[in-house]
């Protein structure tokens, strides 16, 4: 008899953006003339195509696939020199931070990452890892850890026992404060999704102090760094001194490179970094993580890690740039236009999501079916990042201008966004 690894049975109903897509097929089908007017701004995935730097590069890499000479098979596990040199050059040492290159681990993406870098930290719920997560928070942090089995039991309300639940709010600015008892692991993102909302150096500086006082590791997930505006704000956790003992950082080419389909990102785990086991010996991180990734994966294709180099080059910084910016005119027009109808906004300045409140603290399911069938317009509820996210809604940036626009126009016509822009 095979037995079932039963975590996976505690995991909720289901992950947010299947509900969501269920929601609008439903729609769809029941009202096919409205379906072609459906915008989507729900799930974050990029609507332009990729910089020309990356496609360039990529041709030129499957050329080499197509000759003898310059044929190439399996590669390193963890990436190619060439690509963690550019990484580690453009993206920390030119910015004034000491990152060697074998401190970069590329992958297919920093999702998995998220959760795989549980595979070399004691896991299951009685190991002794205590686990903070923000809330609202990007699901897969918390789904990654049911999985392996470091929660208790489901809670009715889509939380889990055994999790610390650290809240994001306006009063906090949706960052959390560093928790009163101890944790172990603690997951942040900044930018953040869902709620758009940046870390300044003063309060990251305190969660650096928390870990190295805890003996805690933060894993700090920045796949939306490309998006700080403004350059007094940390565009890595490495920024702030003591870091490389205490944090891994998890980086991703999707919204910056456009890469959600072509998939790649990379994971800093600094060499200094180390976790203890139960005698209280220490033990280095690093060396785990390359065996991990020797042992389970022969790395990412070779014109896609040629397409990540180039990413990093004059041109693909300029186009990174282009796209960014693109991207961030769009958040703008959407905080504008929600602002316009009397609706509180946070986020969409350092990051392409903009957090709202719902209208007359109208839950957030019953706010996405209003926007679905009034306005054919697709945003994600606040509930489904979890429980202090009920109350608010998510708009995403990643969409053409012309939708962006027709979002607000529709925004514009719903009957709490008339009432309210009267009283505003
Ligand atoms: N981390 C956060 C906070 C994200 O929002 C996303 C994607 O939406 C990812 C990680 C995953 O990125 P990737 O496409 O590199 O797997």
């Amino acid at each position: 008899m095979a037995f079932v690894n039963e975590n996976y049975l505690k995991l909720a109903a289901g992950y947010l953006f299947p509900e969501i897509e269920r929601r609008v097929s439903s729609y769809a089908s029941a009202h096919p003339d409205r379906a072609p007017r459906i915008i989507r701004c729900g799930i974050g995935d990029v609507t332009e195509p990729l910089p020309s730097a990356a496609i360039t590069a990529m041709h030129r890499a499957v050329d080499e696939l197509a000759k003898r000479e310059t044929f190439k098979g399996y590669g390193p596990g963890t990436g190619y020199e060439f690509v963690r040199k550019a990484i580690a050059d453009s993206e920390f040492r030119e910015r004034g931070i000491a990152i060697d290159d074998e401190e970069i681990f590329l992958s297919d993406g920093s999702k998995g990452d998220c959760g795989s870098i549980l595979e070399i930290l004691a896991f299951g719920a009685d190991a002794g890892n205590r686990i903070a997560i923000t809330d609202p928070v990007y699901p897969v942090y918390v789904d990654s850890n049911v999985m392996f089995g470091n929660t208790g039991a489901p809670r009715g309300d889509g939380s889990y026992d055994g999790l610390v639940y650290l809240p994001c709010t306006p009063e906090n600015g949706f960052v959390a404060e560093v928790p009163s008892q101890p944790v172990d692991l603690i997951y942040l993102c900044f930018p953040n999704n869902p709620t758009g909302a940046m870390i300044d150096r003063a309060r990251l500086n305190a969660w650096v102090e928390y870990a190295l006082k805890h003996r805690a590791i933060i894993l700090y997930d920045c796949a939306y760094d490309a998006y700080i505006r403004d350059p007094s704000l940390p565009r890595s956790i490495y920024e702030i001194e003591g870091a490389k003992e205490c944090a891994i950082e998890f980086h991703s080419f999707s919204k910056s490179g456009g890469f959600t389909g072509v998939r790649c990102g990379f994971t800093v785990l600094p060499k200094a970094l180390n976790a203890y086991t139960r005698a209280g010996t220490k033990v280095s991180l690093h060396g785990l993580w390359s065996r991990r990734w020797n042992t389970r994966s022969n790395g990412v294709s070779y014109p896609i890690q040629v397409a990540a180099a180039a990413l990093h080059n004059a041109d693909g910084k300029a186009q990174i740039r282009q796209l960014v910016d693109f991207y961030m005119g769009n958040a703008a027009i959407l905080r504008q236009g929600c602002r316009n109808v009397g609706l509180r906004v946070w986020g969409g300045e350092h990051a392409p999501y903009v957090w709202v409140a719902t209208p007359e603290r109208m839950k957030s399911w019953d706010l996405f079916d209003l926007m679905l069938t009034e306005a054919n317009v697709v945003i994600t509820p606040g509930a489904g990042f979890g429980r202090c996210g009920e109350g608010f809604f998510r708009i995403s940036a990643f969409n053409s201008r012309p939708n962006v626009e027709e979002v607000v126009r529709r925004i514009g016509q719903l009957s709490f966004a008339t009432a309210g822009a009267a009283g505003a």
